[in-house]
């Protein structure tokens, strides 16, 4: 029977019978608010779905089985905003892991002043590209089996905490895996952006169907993501982002489906493909309108990502 993993509740109220990929359960814990996916997979059939379905429907371009090079090279153009919250956060020399790294693309961005680079990674293809190409340390093991301890000044975690059947036992491991006043930076996919609470009834059934998603076991609010991360040791701050465009939200808005890729729907701007004088026009006051629709979803915490800086006391 599911508990919630957060206060282990048992009483969980259902939210959804449809997901991205059919029928589906989501459940949310009427004590602590955690919502759920109703999933009994053990860890060999969610390995199985990762090495055999995960990256013909999540690549970066919908439906394109990419190689590691074209995934590590797409990847690359989406780094800045995370680059950005992490910077405050760098100092020359620190030692350096990433759980669930994918292609290694951010590692690779990190490195130079860094000291110690480690990226944790599923998915095979990728985690023999980082060794290979990258040159980066990188294991398919979990943190468990790797049982490194307090070996890390910096911790990251970007889309991938929500994947895990046991989010709060990585947190644990990763607050064992990080230096006395070490940092974690995470990131989750928010739960109460702007699609999901402020569409139209119609096309916001819709997205909420597309947003309950296979591979995410877990959806987080800043109210459920912060108590998490104090339950495994954590003290944190959570401030909100948006990667998707304007254009995607309008498209969302009166379409009711996502766009073609996750790089189109973050990517594109204007409205138009022609260079005439009107369709450059409107394609300029689009750009202007970006930076502050960005802002405004950041400023009400209604962007599609959380991000939290979590700090590891000093002993
Ligand atoms: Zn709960």
């Amino acid at each position: 029977m599911l508990i919630c993993q957060l206060c282990s509740g048992q009483d969980l109220t259902l939210l959804a019978t449809h997901i991205r990929e059919g029928e589906g359960r989501i459940v949310q814990c009427a004590g602590c608010g955690l919502i759920m996916q109703d999933l009994d997979w053990d860890s060999e059939r969610l390995k199985l779905y990762y090495e055999e379905e995960y990256q013909g429907t999540n690549s970066l371009v919908t439906g394109q089985l990419q190689t590691p090079l074209k995934h590590f090279a797409d990847r690359l153009l989406t780094l800045d905003p995370i680059l950005e919250n992490l910077s405050p956060l760098l100092r020359p020399g620190q030692d350096i892991l990433e759980l669930g790294c994918g292609c290694g693309a951010l590692l690779h961005r990190l490195g130079g002043k860094a000291g110690r680079l480690v990226g944790l990674e599923m998915h095979s293809p990728f985690v023999d590209f980082m060794r290979q190409d990258l040159g980066i340390e990188a294991y398919t093991e979990g943190l468990d089996a790797l049982g490194f301890h307090e070996a890390f000044d910096l911790a990251i975690c970007i889309a991938s905490l929500d994947h895990t059947p046991d989010p709060l036992a990585q947190l644990r491991s990763l607050w064992a895996a990080l230096r006395p006043g070490g940092v974690l930076y995470l990131e989750v996919p928010n739960e109460e952006d702007a699609l999901g609470q402020h569409l139209p009834p119609a096309t916001r059934e819709a997205y909420k169907t597309f947003f309950w998603h296979r591979a995410h076991l877990f959806y987080f609010s800043r109210k459920t993501i912060t108590a998490m991360l104090a339950a495994a040791g954590f003290s944190s701050e959570v401030t909100c982002r948006h990667d998707y465009t304007l254009k995607n939200h309008l498209n969302w808005y009166f379409l009711g489906r996502p766009q073609a890729s996750f790089l189109s729907g973050t990517v594109e701007i204007g409205l138009y493909p022609g260079n005439g004088p009107f369709e450059q026009g409107m394609n300029a006051l689009f750009r202007e309108m970006e930076p502050r629709f960005k802002a405004l979803l950041a400023g009400t915490m209604s962007g599609d990502a959380l991000c939290c800086v979590a700090r590891k006391p000093e002993m």
